[in-house]
């Protein structure tokens, strides 16, 4: 039943907006792990991060004191042209449903890289302009990383290289004409053009490529040319901070209507939208004041929490990046071909991984079909058509308001609504055309990735 006193979507006003980041390491007792330099295995300092990073940067990344962190002027005004993002209530899926559930959903897809991750894409492109820097470097998996940072990056009149994992480069021809569109160069990867691409395709000749392979590249560019840094999308302390935005919004939203959220859902790739979706609420829970229950939803072709093991392991697959302690299947993982549903990366936001790892959050595996079911009704019943990625937090919301069916309970139940879809449609059409499998690795297949952690086996033994 319509609230009548609740808006349909609630828009912030003006004085309402975030005017800072928070940092939920502030109020985590146990703080994620710090990175370590993967030669000597000694934390990465700010003189080691410096390279590869921009500067502010790296301080935000190595920050875990600080709760709240000033948004500069000229970000905020650029988060003007999209945000505030709306907060939904999906009142026709409540009731094609039939459940006693409230379902609400805070929509990210309002901007033409079509998710959230032009809300850290704008922050990084500033802190690298301001650094006096001539571009970054980057890598992309499905592409709402690059086209996000190929916009920031037009923006403020920067250069931007983008490596792009190539069965998506060839899936997605469109995303690609989308970045160059916004000036950005597009190479697929493994490309001949770095040392570390040559040694992978070497290696693992007729590879399609993967995002630790994508990293790999993107920053042996940006450490072998000068005035340009490297910047990443998600899974670092900076990028969940940047998306704190998300939560912020939110909870501001729904404390205005007096609205209490019960179950927190998002889906995780590596971590960025569900940890600034969470990151307030989170804060709440680690300081005692509120709990909730928080649902991180991965694909069960690349299970990073619930399959995964709690150790050191590199981000990349040419492991030259830090170490990172996190969740991880193993750098060494590239997810089946058949998956087409994004979140394909082998580890998971340290943060995010110490929460888990502590009891704060649960975390489920979802069966692609039923994530493009899901995404269907979705589409269907609430007009907009979601990104695959999003697609796994739609259906989790959807099984927990029917599980409230069941029960009669009349839960509140939050869900990060990432993006939108246009470019899968590869994806939708295999679904559409019945096409779409299911594939879920055995145990067997994992323990190969797990085996190349053993590289790290005497860190990983000291944990
Ligand atoms: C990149 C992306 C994700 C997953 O990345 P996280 O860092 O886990 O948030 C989810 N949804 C969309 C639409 C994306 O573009």
């Amino acid at each position: 039943m319509a609230d009548k006193n609740i808006p349909y979507k609630i828009y912030l006003k003006e004085d309402e907006i975030p005017k800072q980041w928070y940092n939920v390491r502030a109020d985590m007792k146990n703080k994620p792990a710090p990175l370590l330099n993967p030669a000597t295995h000694e934390p990465m300092s700010f003189d080691d991060l410096r390279p590869v990073f921009c500067d502010e940067l790296v301080k935000q990344e190595l920050d875990e004191t600080t709760p709240f962190i000033d948004i500069p002027e000229e970000i905020q005004s650029f988060y003007k042209m999209y945000r505030p993002a709306p907060l939904v209530r999906a009142y026709c899926l409540e009731e094609k449903l039939g459940t006693p559930a409230k379902i609400y959903y805070k929509f990210e897809g309002n901007n033409t890289s079509g998710s959230h991750k032009l809300n850290s894409a704008i922050a990084q492109a500033y802190y690298a302009k301001k650094q006096g820097l001539k571009g970054v470097t980057t890598e992309t998996g499905a592409g709402q990383w690059g086209t996000a940072l190929s916009m920031a990056c037009s923006y403020f009149g920067l250069d931007c290289k983008v490596f792009m994992v190539k069965v998506s480069y060839e899936q997605k021809p469109f995303r690609r004409e989308v970045m160059r569109t916004y000036g950005a160069s597009v190479t697929p990867s493994p490309s001949e053009t770095t040392n570390v691409g040559r040694k992978i395709l070497e290696k693992f000749p007729g590879t399609t490529g993967s995002l630790g392979c994508a990293i790999s590249e993107a920053v042996e560019v940006a450490t072998s040319n000068d005035g340009y840094r490297y910047v990443l999308g998600s899974v670092l302390n900076q990028v969940l901070l940047h998306q704190s935005i998300i939560g912020l919004e939110t909870k501001t939203a729904m404390d205005k209507y007096g609205i209490k959220p019960d179950i927190i859902i998002g889906c995780a790739g590596g971590g960025s939208n569900l940890g600034g979706l969470i990151s307030p609420f989170m804060g709440e829970k680690l300081r005692g004041e509120q709990d909730y229950d928080f649902i991180a939803v991965e694909p069960a072709s690349c299970p990073s929490f619930t399959r995964g093991k709690f150790a050191y392991d590199f981000c990349d697959t040419g492991m030259v990046c830090p170490l990172a302690k996190m969740y991880t299947l193993g750098s060494g993982f590239i997810p089946s071909a058949n998956h087409a549903g994004g979140l394909r990366f082998h580890g998971m936001s340290s943060t995010l991984s110490q929460l888990y790892h502590d009891g704060y959050m649960r975390a489920v595996a979802v069966e692609q079909t039923s994530v493009f079911e899901a995404a269907q009704q979705f589409a269907r019943i609430e007009g907009i058509l979601p990104a695959p990625e999003s697609s796994h937090a739609i259906k989790v919301a959807i099984d927990e308001a029917l599980k409230c069916k069941e029960t009669g309970e009349e839960k509140t139940i939050l869900f990060g609504l990432t993006g939108t879809g246009y470019f899968d449609m590869v994806a939708y059409q295999k679904f559409n055309d019945g096409v779409m499998t299911d594939y879920i690795p055995t145990d067997e297949e994992l323990q190969k990735g797990f085996d190349g952690l053993h590289t790290n086996f005497k860190l990983n033994a000291l944990i």
